[in-house]
């Protein structure tokens, strides 16, 4: 019997295989798909923070960025820029690769084509029912790992309910013209309640996208039309992709014999629908406590549960201020919005946001509070009571 099956061989389940056979257990890496970073779905931005914490290598890097342009529906654009590097564009499907490189030269073996069905924790063991070429299979192990991304059906069967919110991910790889920054265009027309990008890969490449509740395949479409009009991008390259983000944490992440991570789990900032720093910063933790679990022989959801514990006291003010920021935020009318940015531009609110410490690219919940609660916005952002005292 295996220690642990991870199921999903994404950038987190390859992270936290990688850890895992690195101190010397048996693992094996179950993936529905046949290859490793096939259609991805993903901008790939992360910070340099991200890059450095895990060292991800440079490799990875395709573009790095300390500016970006911000439409307000108004198409009024504004400049953010600070000193230092902000953002790190990496080649996502690499990532994945490196990730399970990685892993492998660990010691962790993989199945690919092996979607899984089903997983049951028992007494002494976890099964997990995987298909392959039309025939079902039992696996077992001491413990397994749900990290399935966006796909929550394993961890709603291990009865730790569904993700909360939701929203879709829609992007397509694009030729591009001189695009020297990050564009990100906001409005009703464009993205409801979210926001659309343009993000340069190449001088001659790039992904355009969006994050939309409702049919983003014809936001995504109005997009790509509005920005070739524009001059900006030509030809789509290939077929756009989808895929969900989860808006908020799965009500349990642990139970006898399972923990889930990254997406699966909904560690992601709700602001931005990146996951990949939470995700790893989460699976990292997970590592720790399925160590000493697995060392005890003790893998009932007691002492697995301060794994859970654990991820919420580094994520989840920030995941909870960044859910109520992103409520608020989508509340606002094309209107309100351009009115913020003419008082945030007017007032230096802008600049001296830019020159907060407290903000990062990881980070939000502290500036977001700060920005809230300033005077010149009030009127604006209409007072909902902020609910957060915050102390990181
Ligand atoms: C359009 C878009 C843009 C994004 N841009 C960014 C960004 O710029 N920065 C950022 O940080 N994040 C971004 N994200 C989010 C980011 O892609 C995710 O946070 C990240 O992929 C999470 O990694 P994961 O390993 O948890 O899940 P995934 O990458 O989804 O990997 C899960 C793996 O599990 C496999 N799997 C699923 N179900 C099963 C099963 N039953 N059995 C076996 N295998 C299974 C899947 O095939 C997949 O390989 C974006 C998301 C979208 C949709």
């Amino acid at each position: 019997m295996r220690d642990v099956l991870v199921i999903g061989g994404g950038p987190i389940g390859s992270y936290l295989a990688s850890r895992l056979a690195g101190i010397g257990l048996d693992v094996l890496v179950l993936e529905k798909r046949a290859g490793l970073g096939n259609k991805v779905c993903c901008a790939g931005i992360i910070s340099q923070e991200c890059l450095d914490s895990f060292a991800l290598g440079n490799g990875l890097v395709l573009r790095r960025g300390n500016s970006a342009r911000v439409f307000p529906p108004s198409g009024r654009p504004v400049g953010l820029w600070r000193e230092k590097t902000q953002a790190c564009i990496i080649d996502r499907a690499a990532l994945d690769l490196v990730m399970a490189d990685r892993a492998r030269a660990a010691g962790a073996d993989y199945a690919l084509s092996s979607p899984v069905k089903d997983i049951q924790p028992g007494e002494d063991r976890v099964t997990a029912e995987i298909e392959t070429g039309g025939r079902r299979q039992n696996l077992e192990a001491r413990v397994a790992v749900i990290a399935t991304g966006f796909d929550s059906r394993l961890a709603e069967r291990a009865g730790l309910g569904k993700p909360g919110d939701f929203v879709i991910g829609a992007q397509a790889e694009v030729e591009i013209g001189d695009i020297p920054e990050v564009e990100v265009y906001l409005g009703r027309e464009t993205a409801p309640g979210f926001f659309a990008w343009l993000v340069p890969t190449s001088p001659s490449r790039g992904l355009a996208g969006l994050l939309a509740r409702r049919k983003p395949g014809i936001y995504l479409e109005r997009l790509l039309s509005s920005l070739r009009s524009q001059g900006k991008i030509g030809l789509a390259e290939a077929e756009p992709g989808y895929r969900g983000i989860s808006l908020r944490p799965l009500e349990r992440t642990y139970a006898r014999r399972v923990l889930v991570v990254g997406d699966a789990a909904g560690q992601v900032k709700p602001t931005t629908g990146g996951g990949i720093y939470f995700g790893l910063l989460a699976a990292e933790i997970a590592v720790q406590k399925l160590k000493r679990a697995l060392e005890q022989d003790d893998l009932s959801a007691s002492s697995l549960a301060g794994y859970e514990k654990e991820w919420k006291k580094r994520l989840g003010k920030e995941l909870g201020v960044g859910y109520w920021a992103r409520k608020l935020y989508e509340r606002l009318s094309d209107r309100q919005l351009d009115r913020i940015f003419e008082i945030a531009v007017d007032n230096g609110i802008i600049e001296a946001l830019l020159e907060d410490k407290d903000l990062s690219f990881d980070w939000h919940g502290k500036a977001i509070l700060r920005v809230v609660r300033q005077k010149a916005l009030v009127s604006i952002l209409g007072m909902m009571k902020v609910p957060f005292q915050f102390g990181r």
